[in-house]
């Protein structure tokens, strides 16, 4: 049975990184996390509003911290001497005690953990800030209001404000989105290319990016060529970095030939539930000016007509029943694309910020048959050099899930060649 700990009492870390999604993280005083970690920046629809923690070897972890459900948590950061722990109190875990809590709290939840009753769970690493994010690029803006890394790629939103938010889609955004309010506090609003291309060479420099990921909210006109030509072609051509594009779909499906001409590496879309009434209910922004037809018809010809190296269609688990998870993720998989999956965060500023989080005996089998389906799909999962993801599971890592993690031993070795040799090629092509 996947657990926690394995029978000889290690830690699983694919089981401690999608429970710490499902539960957050509290803060024992003895940390010094104002010294050793790098800054909170809520981005990315709000997702990326944790700390970032390295579990395991390589497993980035974008852990919650600051939400109201997370007073709630078993689970403790602890510093121990120079280094970080993950503890965890040894009182049964109560899902229900949500109902007891305030929901409008706020953390981070620091506090002192007894240790007489907890057990140390894994040694974590805290990622430090890298230097680059106090840089300022030539035009004067910090460059972590530019990008900044979740996990060891480079996340860019470019382009105005999701329309979803107004001024004329007002209460039309995503209910689990906080895009709108972060646009301007958190992220730079007005970018040039300029400023994108030196926090790309600043990150690539310190922090060895190889991915940048680039993403946007709605365009009335729902011309995202118009939006991202020109960056990505610059970008391609003074990096060679491996690029992609998160958009909604193109109001011209030809468009993404074109992307795919100017070496953009893998195409991603959002529709984050295949239940067709809950989509229009959770976001009614994208169901009026896409609809979820159009998010899978995007999806199907990126991944069957254009070819893209990867195409992933987004999801969010815990936003609707699981089967209807396990249906998005057999849909996606059988039409040649990989399944981003996420852990559904209530986190601070959404709609539904005041909602519980998910439980994890909910999330692992929709983790399983995500990896399952990958495998006996053949998908290129884990070929990417150098790209380890905090927000979510990757497919790759969900392995540490399964019942029995040495199966598709032929597949895995494939897959462990084309890694290879797909770094290789890389290193052949980038230019900084
Ligand atoms: S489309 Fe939805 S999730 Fe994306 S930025 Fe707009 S409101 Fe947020």
């Amino acid at each position: 049975m996947t657990a926690l700990f394995h029978p000889d009492g290690t830690c699983n870390p694919a089981y401690l990184k999608l429970d710490l999604f499902c539960k957050g993280l509290r803060i024992d005083a003895s940390c010094d996390l104002s010294e050793d970690a790098r800054e909170i920046i809520r981005n990315r629809a709000g997702l990326g509003s944790g700390l970032e923690l390295v579990i395991g070897r390589d497993m980035y972890t974008n852990v919650p911290v600051v939400e109201w459900w997370v007073q709630n948590s078993p689970y403790w950061l602890v510093k121990n001497g120079p280094s970080y722990e993950i503890w965890q109190e040894t009182r049964p875990f109560v899902y229900e005690a949500y109902d007891d809590l305030a929901p409008a709290g706020r953390g981070p939840w620091v506090g002192r953990l007894d240790r007489a009753q907890a057990r140390r769970v894994d040694t974590v690493t805290v990622p430090p800030e890298p230097a680059w994010y106090k840089q300022r690029t030539s035009s004067g803006k910090l460059m972590q209001r530019i990008g900044c890394l979740q996990g060891t790629y480079l996340g860019v939103y470019w382009g105005p404000r999701c329309q979803n938010w107004g001024p004329r889609g007002e209460n039309e955004f995503c209910k689990f989105c906080t895009e709108g309010q972060n646009l301007g506090t958190h992220e730079e609003v007005e970018k040039s290319i300029a400023d994108v291309l030196e926090t790309v060479l600043a990150a690539r420099r310190e922090s060895r990016i190889t991915f940048v990921h680039v993403n946007t909210g709605f365009l009335d006109s729902n011309d995202y060529w118009g939006l991202f030509a020109e960056l990505l072609r610059e970008l391609k051509q003074k990096t060679g970095l491996l690029l992609g594009l998160q958009a909604p779909p193109d109001a011209d499906f030809e468009n993404y030939r074109r992307f795919k001409k100017l070496g953009v590496n893998n195409l991603s879309f959002c529709f984050e539930v295949m239940d067709e009434a809950l989509f229009k209910e959770i976001g009614p922004g994208k169901a009026r000016r896409a609809g979820l037809q159009r998010y899978l018809d995007a999806i199907d010809f990126c991944a069957n007509e254009v070819g893209f190296d990867t195409v992933n269609g987004e999801i969010i688990a815990g936003l609707e029943p699981v089967e209807s998870s396990l249906r998005a993720i057999d849909w996606i998989t059988s039409h040649g694309a990989i399944p981003t999956v996420c852990v559904f965060r209530p986190v601070l500023g959404a709609a539904y910020a005041k909602r519980k989080p998910p439980r994890v005996e909910d999330m692992l089998p929709v983790f399983q048959h995500f990896y399952r389906r990958c495998m006996e799909k053949g998908l290129p999962i884990g070929i990417a050099p150098n790209v380890k993801v905090s927000l979510i599971m990757l497919p790759e890592e969900c392995r540490g899930l399964m019942p029995d993690p040495n199966a598709w031993r032929m597949k895995r070795a494939m897959l462990w060649l084309a890694r290879g040799a797909f770094g290789a090629w890389f290193n052949q092509r980038v230019r900084v």
